[in-house]
């Protein structure tokens, strides 16, 4: 089951992935996270990325399939995939269609998460995020059993430098421009689009969620 979160900043993208991928035992493929990996760890990529990130644009597409390539070799070919953050534009929808298929694999599903700006702005000044695992929370109104630390591994949790306001604007703004095109490239295509309000409690977006990807 390939499955992909389509959605803007904010919406709750990565807090879905997490546990749908915990209780299916599914991989849970951010390129967020991989690319925040990178620039930890001071790779290449990590370097190149760097200035797109703090800005708040997108990372050009090859640098993105490359990292998506790679990262989709060391991962067996029946395990199930929930892609969050990724794609983010038709170039890199497309490249996923052709880097499936030389797998004898398919995007299966899309779920599109909705929020209003406002909410979504508001969620995002209150996240804070676990560089280990890629779970993700939120002081206001998901906060983690112990502060500052991840209830799953124990990792400090951090502020991201792009969930800043001025940055956060800007994302929003690449969502629309580059990012929103998707849901037309993808209602043409045989996976279809799901969508799934997502200003409801975790466990109600989680239940719709659960049940547009058919695992109830
Ligand atoms: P995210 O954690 O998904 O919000 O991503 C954080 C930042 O990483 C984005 O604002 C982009 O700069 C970059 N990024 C993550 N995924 C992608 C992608 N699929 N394409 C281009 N840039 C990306």
């Amino acid at each position: 089951m390939v499955v992909i979160l389509l959605g803007p900043p904010g919406v709750g993208k990565g807090t879905q992935a997490v546990r749908l991928a915990d209780s299916e035992g599914w991989a849970h493929v951010s390129t967020g996270d991989l690319l925040r990996s990178a620039l930890r760890e001071g790779t290449t990529l990590g370097e190149q990325a760097r200035g797109f990130m703090n800005a708040g644009e997108l990372v050009p597409d090859a640098l993105i399939m490359d990292l998506v390539r790679e990262h989709l070799a060391a991962l067996g070919p029946e395990v199930g995939i929930l892609f969050d953050g990724f794609p983010r534009t038709t170039a890199q929808a497309g490249g996923l269609d052709a880097v499936l298929a030389e797998s004898g694999r398919k995007v299966d599903t899309v779920v599109l998460f909705e929020a209003s700006d406002d909410e979504l702005v508001k969620r995002l000044s209150g996240r804070r995020s676990c560089p280990e695992c890629g779970a993700v929370y939120n002081v206001f109104f998901t906060p983690p059993e112990n502060e500052g630390k991840c209830d799953r591994c124990g990792a400090a949790l951090q502020h991201r430098e792009d969930d800043a306001p001025g940055t956060v604007e800007r994302r929003l703004q690449v969502y629309q421009e580059q990012t929103a095109p998707l849901v037309a490239y993808y209602q043409a295509h045989p996976a279809g689009v799901v969508r799934v309000p997502a200003e409801q409690s975790v466990d109600a977006v989680h239940g719709e969620f659960r049940a547009a990807v058919g695992v109830g």
